[in-house]
């Protein structure tokens, strides 16, 4: 039978478009969490909506440019500049991805934020809205419309009142607040509704599933019932993840096998050996982070930093490399960010360094997957502190690519990994550094047998909760959901 038709609406295409004249583009495919996780998947056949990330005012430029997409399945939404302005870098990373990551603002920033609030969600609204047209011109009679992130939750209401029988399932890839801090959003009630019009709403944990349902009881004052969210004596047909909770949150995951299988490369194993005669007679502590405030990487710097003044039969015996990937590198609080990690690991090395070795190896730089996997391979503690996160893929691709050194991975408690790959890591509350240090130290000298059962724990939850079952069961579940809506009417 033909595979049923997905189409994955998120507000990034997976590729980057570069213009290299008037109808002639140069195409990559560009990476990230959410494209990983779709391209393990085989079952449907899918298809990619979204923004190609550049301004294409033009009609040649516009046509050439879909066509060119075509070939990779991926479907341009053409969105200007203004548009752009207010609801991707205003609304969306301005307002919801602080808010969801309970992230304060500086004074100034907030009131200045009060003041743009509505003319941003306007946009936000509009831009979601232009989505939708994009969705519904290509949509046909069975497709499953997947989509994804807090860019994208006006989409399930406009969807459903161009077709009310699309099968709409919505996705959040960040945390869900507590409903005390969504309260705080004008756009409170609106957002909730618009996302409740969806089929089915998904998230990582449990504790974020939860989240949701409060604001919904409390802000909507809606009801909770165990299959659904009940609204004036109608079921609201959000269900599953309501299905009070238990097993309707859908952690993603990673295609494990992609990882173990690139450490059997050659290029891999040559990195591999490289780094450990680089490295020899330390141990090597790794952090592989997008360099974002939600990550904790000054905190992390300065547990370091305490770990070495405590024990200084280790200074010259580990190195902490940490792959700070830029991000937003036009915004001037992910600017102060960078100065502030630079300033702290330029002390840190000039403190603990010597003429031959330095204890901190910083690099502001995207490493690609073959340098990647030998890094995980060789690491022998992995260090995740973000402050808040909504998975944390990285603590799972160090888990696939441990098999042989069965390394330990340390993981601040506010990632959303840690409540599954909670039994085998040693959490930390990242903002408690004396607590991080101690940590370190306990994973440098963990005994061989408990590495090695926390790893073998880590191992069989990474390869089992793969990013292909994620997707497949939040569509199975999407398509079920449907089915009981039906029934029920
Ligand atoms: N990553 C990468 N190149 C790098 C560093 C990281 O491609 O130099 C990838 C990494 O493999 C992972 C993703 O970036 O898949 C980060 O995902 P995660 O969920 O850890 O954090 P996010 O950046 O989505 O907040």
């Amino acid at each position: 039978p033909p595979k049923q038709r997905l189409l994955v609406v998120a507000n990034r295409l997976p590729v980057s478009a570069v213009r290299r004249g008037a109808d002639s583009w140069a195409l990559e495919m560009s990476v990230g969490g959410l494209v990983r996780a779709l391209l393990g998947v085989n079952d449907f056949e899918a298809r990619w909506i979204g923004w190609a990330g550049v301004n294409v005012p033009d009609e040649i430029g516009q046509s050439s440019l879909t066509k060119a997409l075509a070939e990779k399945r991926c479907i341009p939404v053409f969105l200007d500049e203004e548009i752009v302005h207010q609801y991707y870098n205003g609304y969306c990373n301005n307002i919801l991805w602080p808010l969801f990551h309970y992230l304060g603002l500086p004074q100034e920033d907030r009131l200045a934020t009060t003041r743009g609030f509505q003319s941003q969600f306007d946009a936000y609204k509009k831009a979601n809205q232009m989505f939708a047209d994009v969705v519904n011109e290509h949509y046909e009679e069975g497709d499953v419309v997947w989509c994804h992130d807090y860019h994208l939750m006006f989409l399930p209401k406009c969807l459903k009142d161009y077709n009310n029988e699309m099968k709409v399932g919505w996705f959040l890839h960040t945390p869900f607040p507590s409903s005390e801090i969504h309260r705080t959003l004008p756009s409170r009630s609106e957002l909730l509704r618009s996302v409740l019009a969806a089929d089915l709403v998904g998230f990582h944990t449990y504790d974020y599933a939860r989240h949701f349902v409060s604001a919904c009881t409390r802000i909507l004052g809606l009801e909770g019932t165990p299959e659904g969210v009940e609204d004036q004596g109608k079921l609201t047909r959000v269900a599953a993840v309501f299905v009070v909770s238990a097993q309707c949150h859908f952690p993603i995951g990673i295609d494990s096998d992609r990882f173990i299988r690139a450490l059997e490369l050659p290029k891999v194993k040559d990195h591999i050996k490289e780094f450990q005669d680089r490295f020899a007679g330390r141990k090597v502590m790794l952090g592989v982070d997008r360099l974002d405030m939600i990550k904790g990487i000054p905190q992390k710097i300065l547990a370091f930093e305490k770990f070495l003044e405590e024990n200084p039969h280790w200074r010259d015996k580990v190195v902490l490399l940490q792959i700070a990937v830029p991000t937003r590198t036009d915004v001037p609080e992910y600017q102060k960010l960078t100065c502030q990690v630079h300033e702290i690991v330029g002390r840190i090395n000039g403190r603990f360094g010597t003429l031959t070795a330095v204890p901190i190896h910083h690099l502001d730089q995207t490493l690609d997957f073959q340098a990647l996997c030998a890094l995980y391979a060789v690491t022998d503690v992995a260090l995740v502190t973000s402050l808040r996160d909504g998975m944390n893929l990285v603590s799972y691709e160090f888990v696939a690519c441990q098999a042989s050194k069965k390394g330990v991975l340390i993981l601040s408690e506010f990632a959303g990994a840690a409540q599954s790959l909670g039994a085998g890591a040693i959490l930390v509350n990242p903002w408690n550094i004396t607590e991080v240090a101690a940590s370190i130290g306990y994973a440098l000298n963990m005994p061989a047998d408990e590495r090695e059962k926390r790893h073998h724990h880590n191992f069989m939850h990474v390869t089992t909760h793969t990013s292909q079952e994620w997707a497949e069961t939040f569509v199975s579940e999407l398509n079920d959901s449907v089915v009981e809506a039906q029934m029920r009417t």
